[in-house]
């Protein structure tokens, strides 16, 4: 007897009609003597309407009311699938994040998850019950609700799998697996049937929202068995593996693409120690995180440019703590751009074959593509363009790479 943690995504629970077809996947799955814990999210784009509700009434709200009221979507659809189970004869019963005991810290809106409690869970599934539990959403120490990041329920999921030592944690979502790329931008995106754990979460991390990046991180760390399924269809779907499967042998694996992030530069500044960390400390303080950072130094003149980009929400809070710091190391100006994209190509393959890079930005300029800003590791290398050439930007690079689908 097999233990599977099945999570199922806002489009895979977004009727009653497709609650019902999940329902029937979770009775397979039941027939074939396994057990199974269901982790859902709301119904697509009820996380989005709770949002929408409270940024009318004020586009401040208090972060601990917001997540009360956003952790409402995921109550709703355990409950709704439960009940679908129980009718179709499948014991079942639901659970929000608090009855599990999902314990998180208190940040509200971007908790991480502390621990996981199994005893209750472990309960209900000895009883021959599926447990279905409310993805998102945990409970801090002095019990607020809490939740858990946008996407967070593929985090709930793995957490889950990783306490309860499941033999696999199955994504099901609207794709049937991950691709060379988004396939809503490119449709002649190649779906993988592995993909290492390090590109996985390297694609995670720069933009391909399939799955939520603290879901990778989770697995890699607790060495969870994932795997990417479609809801609507039978298939394999993408393994991510952790050992040394037969990889494809591409260079490149996949593009990631992010068009949230926003530039900020500020100009002619003393090239001295400490001014980038004096720089960032007001940007950290106020907890902005900061992606990429490119410091220009002019040479003659003694004095530096600094560029970093910041998530597209935190942009103006940035810029008036950059013009702040303008004022006090007497820069020349503070120049920002919030309009654009960043494109990154992701790939064990690429460390031993030199010319990537240069292969990449050809590709780009013969498009007409500008890079503004350029960073690299050993698997991936990411630039910055004009966010109107984005799409250009992905499906040039992805028939260059030889990705594109025969
Ligand atoms: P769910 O609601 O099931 O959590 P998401 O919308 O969060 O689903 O994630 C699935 C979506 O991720 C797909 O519909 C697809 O548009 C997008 N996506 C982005 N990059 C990729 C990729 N490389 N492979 C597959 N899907 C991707
Ligand atoms: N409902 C939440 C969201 O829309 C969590 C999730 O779907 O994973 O972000
Ligand atoms: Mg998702």
């Amino acid at each position: 007897m097999a233990l599977y943690v099945q999570k199922y995504g806002g489009t895979s629970v977004g009727s009653i009609e497709r609650i019902e077809a999940v329902a029937q996947r979770v009775k397979r799955a039941r027939e074939n003597g396994d057990q199974v814990v269901v982790v859902v999210s709301a119904m697509s784009g009820d996380t989005n309407r709770l949002l929408g509700m409270a940024k009318e009434l004020d586009e401040n709200a208090s972060s601990r009311e917001m997540d009360v009221l956003i952790s409402t979507g995921e109550q709703v659809t355990i409950a709704l699938l439960s009940i679908a189970l129980q009718k179709i004869g499948v014991d079942a019963i639901s659970m929000t994040g608090d009855q599990v005991r999902m314990r998180t810290d208190s940040r509200n809106g971007k908790a991480r998850i502390e621990e996981v409690e199994t005893e209750n869970l472990q309960a209900q599934l000895n009883a021959g019950n599926v447990v279905v539990v409310a993805g998102f959403q945990g409970r801090d120490k002095d019990n607020n609700i809490t939740t858990l990041g946008r996407g967070g329920s593929d985090t709930t999921a793995v957490a889950i799998a990783a306490a309860l030592k499941a033999d696999e944690c199955q994504i099901y979502t609207d794709v049937n697996g991950v691709y060379t790329t988004d396939p809503r931008i490119e449709p002649r995106a190649r779906k993988l049937d592995y993909i290492t754990f390090e590109e996985m979460l390297e694609m995670a991390s720069l933009g391909a929202k399939v799955l939520q990046i603290r879901s990778v991180e989770f697995a890699g760390k607790y060495n969870v068995p994932l795997r990417v399924l479609s809801s609507f269809e039978e298939g394999e779907g993408t393994l991510i593996s952790y050992e040394d499967v037969k990889m494809e042998s591409a260079i490149i694996s996949g593009i990631a693409f992010n068009r949230d992030e926003a530039s900020l530069t500020i100009r002619g500044i003393p090239d001295q120690p400490l001014v980038a960390a004096n720089i960032l400390s007001p940007i950290c303080d106020a907890g902005i995180d900061v992606d990429m950072i490119v410091q220009n130094a002019h040479g003659e003149d003694g004095l530096v440019d600094f560029t970093f980009t910041v998530h597209r929400n935190d942009y103006k809070q940035a810029r008036l703590l950059l013009d702040k710091s303008a004022e006090e190391f007497s820069a020349k100006d503070v120049q920002g751009n919030d309009r654009i994209a960043k494109i990154s190509i992701v790939g064990v393959g690429m460390w031993n074959h030199p010319g990537v890079a240069k292969t990449m930005f050809e590709v780009l300029g013969d498009n007409g593509i500008n890079m503004l800003l350029i960073s690299t590791s050993e698997i991936k290398i990411s630039v910055v363009v004009d966010e109107k050439y984005l799409e250009l930007g992905v499906r040039s690079l992805h028939s260059s790479f030889n990705l594109d689908s025969l």
